[in-house]
């Protein structure tokens, strides 16, 4: 069995499974956290055998966070690699947005960054070491129309990577973030096909991505060889957003 630890939320499904793929075979042990959906995390614990076991910590439940952390030190080891995934979207045009569907939103992607940051943290930093990486979004740096919520949940994230890793980097810790642009997942795949269509025909590489394609990325962050890269946010879009 590996002695390295990762955990990654929302690891069961879409881009968040992909990453965990990719760290199982990077030769970590994976802690994938999900929330309802009990048959991809058993789909999961049955593929990855004895160096992946999914969780279901909810990300929004800052206690949850801590304590599920702690079992997970427990029952796996010292994590060394936290990738915050786990996200939802509420759509809808600002005028007619409720207060739960803002909230939801700024919860689960937002706050959730700082829940699980808040149990990791603490122990990397006695370690000298750790790796975050936060799944920000396109939409985090260029706004999407009926996305308030998610836009600033997803640009708060970049925000409080930049200054948590100001925080952390003399402890050996980095904190990255990425911004996926279009990717084919569950999350698109419940998008309007025509809205689909018109947004491929902003990808200059004229197609969406896969998920495997952000794994890798995120992988590469999360390894030893990317100890001089922090505070930073890359983007895997097809060349969709440039700013
Ligand atoms: P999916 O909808 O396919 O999967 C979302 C994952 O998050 C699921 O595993 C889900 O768990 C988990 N999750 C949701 N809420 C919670 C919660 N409260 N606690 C714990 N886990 C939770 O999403 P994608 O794979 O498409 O997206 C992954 C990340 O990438 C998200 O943050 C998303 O915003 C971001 N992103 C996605 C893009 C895309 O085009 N797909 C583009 C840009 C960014 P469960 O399986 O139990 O439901």
């Amino acid at each position: 069995m590996s002695d390295k630890v990762a955990i990654v939320t929302g690891g069961t499904r879409g881009i968040g499974l992909a990453i965990s793929q990719a760290l199982l075979d990077a030769g970590y042990k994976v802690a994938a956290l999900y929330h309802g959906n009990k048959s991809a995390a058993d789909d999961f614990e049955a593929e990855a055998g004895e160096n992946g076991r999914a969780y279901k910590i909810d990300v929004g439940v800052f206690q949850d966070c801590i304590d599920g952390c702690a079992q997970i030190e427990d029952d796996m080891g010292p994590i060394g690699v936290l990738v915050n995934n786990a996200g939802i979207t509420r759509d809808g045009v600002l005028h007619k947005m409720s207060p739960e569907n803002w909230q939801d939103v700024i919860n689960t992607n937002l706050n959730s960054c700082f829940h699980m940051c808040r149990a990791v943290v603490p122990l990397m930093r006695d370690r000298q070491f750790g790796r975050i990486v936060n799944i920000s979004s396109i939409n985090a740096q260029k706004g999407q129309f009926g996305q308030a919520n998610y836009s600033a949940a997803k640009a708060g994230m970049i925000g409080f990577t930049k200054s948590l890793a100001l925080e952390s980097a003399a402890k050996g810790i980095t904190v990255n973030a990425v911004c996926p642009g279009y990717i084919e997942t569950e999350m698109t795949a419940s998008m309007n096909q025509e809205v689909l269509d018109s947004i491929i025909r902003q990808i200059p590489v004229a197609r969406m991505g896969q998920p495997a394609e952000i794994a890798d990325l995120v992988a590469f962050l999360a390894s030893e060889k990317a100890a001089f890269i922090t505070g930073t946010t890359i983007a895997a879009n097809g060349g969709q957003f440039t700013g």
